[in-house]
């Protein structure tokens, strides 16, 4: 049978009398009949990745590209008079994550699949994701993101396990997502949920009865912790992951022969941030439950599970006061203190304590002292944690911390969003990047063929035509494809410093003005969520946006200048706009951007990176060269000085520095309270004159400089320039998240017979 007699099997009808949503139905059909033919029996140790989000992105192209069906369908569908891109729109993305973190989760399970690797994950069903993002007045809104439609990648199970909350047993569900892999096996993402969620409890935007457990668990992901009813259901939903995941783990061991003393031998458990590490004593309890003595049952689980450290801010590692695990989860409690008392026989820095003083329970405290790897997500953090952020950890234990840098899946960052360039490498290096992204620099051989470059320029401006054409369509706004793309998309926080980015901008109305023009339009565009409760975060979003009108309607300026800020960052904006982009803003404060994997996406489709010496930026640069790359700012180690001394004074940079003045000044100067909110305005204003917590300030003119340069170069050596962009094309191979999956197994997991694992590692 052809592809379109497989297709029209399940349609029941021609091809071309089909909808859109007919065609979506038989393609995920057909691709879950494939995904079901690469199930592999599992032999050894298999990991469990267990995460708060699994940011995982649209799945039916990356799907079929996996299962080699990506040409196949496209022309069948073609030739019947239907666009595979047009069926694509009809599926929902999945709301099971929010940023980085997530996606690290959906790239690693890509990879560990491709590689052949037995490695499941372990999630919750969110139904609602984090929320869906609107602008309202130029200010974020905030409503449901549903996703779950009666035809879904996730399948019901009918297998479930007792979850006890707060002394009452609820049902967690399991629900499965087949993972398939580049020419690779078929995995699983396990999400639970209960079946007892009520959608219609959700009024007002998000707001919901936070007490209401049986109705809204499973509802949001990071519900609002700005009250402690929301801080508790946190502690909820952790809960339900992580009981219903460790009965899980030791149910399918047991399937597999493992007695549980021996359950290392079979599985090796990843926690993915603090969000899950009530994993460790629910797994001793559970093992308690099956015979097994404390002392023993300590041993098998930190010989199974291994930590993930994804940042050094203070406020994002979790510390839960004990009173809410005393209410939610008390069947925890017991091992809990017995763990803090066995902690506390290893050392006597209080600072390294589960249960401190204030009683409060310190979850990264807990994964440090009861696993056997705690890695960080970039060089630079992981010298960080074991240097300043987790030193006395890092004396008793030196032997338990590694470096695995961040990586992102080629198949959905290069193949899948930007199958222009993809399709130019294979006609100048051939096919293997594809499995080996190793051979990426092959392409070096090009640098000075003006002809490789002139078509990579090529490529670059029919993905920003696109872009525009995308813009038109749901944001409703034109972009000059002549200008520069500038693009900053992460999640709106104080340390990614889109403030920093709006003050440049302010500061290009000034000189515009005052009739300084630049060397070439720029169009800064923007993708970020604010955390909900997140005031300042907000009220930057408010304050580009207004920026943005004001720009707009001024025809000087607007020649040379537009802010867009798309609504609902996602994987499928992401995949939008990445390929498109000139210039990648990668401009967090030194020392705070743990990795990073946006930086890694946006070189890897050719755009030239304007960052500062944080996270996995320092490794582009190495890969790079300070020649590709365009660095600013004070280094890790001034800003970490910088706070030790506790000597930082934004107001003396802003009265000392009369272009920080002009910008900041600006905020709620007439023009911008003309056009926006004057408490928000205000607020942001004060906020940057008298706390400026991320060092905005002393980076401001270091910024302006170096973004000035690559404008320049952009437009006054258009070769050089492309040049630049190739070499990052060719030397992103070291951020293939294959590499990074291969060293986690070499180093942590051993999973199944490792040998099969044909990755090298490190460059
Ligand atoms: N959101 C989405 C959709 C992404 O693809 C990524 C990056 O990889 C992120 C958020 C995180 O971006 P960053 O690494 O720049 O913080």
């Amino acid at each position: 049978m052809n592809f379109t007699e497989i297709l029209q099997n399940l349609t029941k009808k021609p091809l071309a009398d089909c909808t859109d949503q007919e065609l979506y139905l038989a393609l995920l059909e057909l691709v879950r009949q494939k995904s079901a033919d690469r199930v592999q029996s599992v032999t050894g140790r298999k990991l469990y990745y267990i995460s708060a989000e699994f940011l995982i992105g649209k799945l039916l192209s990356n799907n079929l590209i996996n299962l080699g069906l990506y040409e196949e369908a496209r022309k069948a569908l073609a030739a019947a008079g239907k666009n595979l891109s047009d069926i694509e729109e009809v599926e929902p993305e999945p709301s099971l994550g929010n940023g980085g973190l997530g996606r690290l989760a959906a790239c690693f399970l890509d990879s560990l699949a491709t590689l052949n690797l037995p490695g499941d994950g372990v999630g919750l069903r969110y139904h609602f994701g984090l929320f869906h993002q609107s602008f309202e007045n130029d200010i974020q809104n905030e409503k449901p993101d549903p996703w779950l439609t009666a035809h879904s990648w996730a399948e019901k199970t009918d297998i479930t396990y007792p979850v006890e909350l707060a002394g009452k047993e609820y049902t967690a569900r399991l629900y499965k997502l087949a993972v398939t892999g580049y020419e690779g096996r078929t995995n699983t993402l396990n999400l639970f949920d209960l079946d007892t969620i009520d959608e219609s409890i959700v009024h007002d935007g998000i707001a919901f009865d936070k007490t209401a457990i049986d109705k809204n668990l499973t509802l949001f992901l990071y519900p609002d912790d700005s009250d402690e009813a929301g801080r508790r259901l946190r502690v909820y939903q952790q809960y339900l992951m992580v009981s219903a995941g460790a009965q899980l783990i030791l149910a399918e061991c047991a399937a597999r022969g493992c007695n549980y003393h021996d359950l290392a031998d079979y599985a090796a458990i990843q926690i993915n941030d603090t969000h899950p590490s009530m994993v460790i004593p629910e797994l001793i309890r559970l093992l308690g439950k099956k015979g097994i003595a404390f002392e023993e049952a300590v041993e098998i689980v930190t010989r199974t599970c291994a930590y993930t450290n994804h940042t050094i801010l203070a406020e994002a590692l979790e510390k839960w006061p004990r009173a809410y695990l005393d209410a939610v989860v008390p069947q925890l409690m017991p091992v809990i203190e017995k763990l803090d008392a066995l902690a506390r026989t290893r050392t006597a820095d209080e600072s390294l304590a589960i249960i401190d003083q204030d009683s409060l329970v310190h979850m990264a405290n807990m994964d440090i002292h009861f696993t056997h790897s705690t890695n960080g997500v970039a060089a630079l953090h992981t010298e960080i944690l074991k240097n300043s952020e987790l030193h006395g950890f890092y004396e008793l234990y030196p032997e338990k911390f590694n470096n695995k840098t961040n990586g992102i899946t080629f198949r959905r960052w290069l193949l899948e969003c930007d199958p222009r360039l993809t399709a130019r490498l294979e006609q100048y290096i051939g096919s293997g990047f594809r499995k080996d992204a190793s051979e990426l620099e092959k392409l070096l051989t090009f640098a000075d063929d003006e002809t490789v470059l002139n078509e990579l320029t090529a490529v670059k401006k029919a993905n920003k035509e696109d872009l525009a054409d995308w813009l038109l369509k749901t944001q409703n706004v034109k972009v000059n494809t002549n200008a520069v793309f500038d693009i900053q998309s992460k999640r709106l926080h104080e340390y990614k410093r889109q403030q920093l980015n709006l003050l440049y901008l302010i500061h290009q109305y000034h000189e515009i003005k005052a009739g300084h023009q630049p060397a070439v339009p720029l169009v800064s565009i923007f993708g970020a969520k604010a955390a909900p409760a997140y005031t300042i975060a907000k009220d930057i979003i408010h304050a580009l946006l207004t920026l943005s009108k004001v720009i707009a309607a001024d025809p000087e300026v607007s020649k040379w200048l537009q802010i867009v800020f798309i609504e609902n960052y996602n994987v499928t904006a992401a995949e939008k706009l990445i390929p498109a982009c000139d210039l990648s803003e990668q401009i967090s404060l030194a020392s705070k951007e743990a990795s990073g994997t946006g930086n890694m996406k946006f070189m890897l489709n050719g755009a030239l990176t304007l960052g500062t010496m944080d996270g996995a930026n320092v490794e582009i640069c190495q890969q790079v060269g300070e020649e590709n790359i365009y660095i600013f700012g004070q280094s890790s180690d001034q800003v970490i000085h910088r706070y030790a001394a506790n000597d930082y004074v934004a107001a003396q940079w802003y009265e000392n520095d009369a272009n920080i003045r002009r910008a900041i000044d600006f905020l709620n100067g007439p023009e911008m309270l003309a056009a926006g909110h004057s408490e928000s305005l205000n607020r942001l204003h004060h906020e940057l004159i008298h706390k400026d917590w991320f060092q905005t300030l002393p980076d401001f003119n270091a910024y302006v400089v170096r973004k000035g340069q690559a404008l320049s170069d952009y437009t006054c050596d258009p070769i050089g320039w492309r040049r630049k962009c190739l070499v990052n094309i060719a030397k992103a191979g070291l951020f293939s998240s294959d590499r990074t999956i291969a060293e986690y197994d070499h180093d942590i997991w051993h999973l199944g017979n490792s040998s099969r694992t044909h990755v090298r590692l490190g460059a």
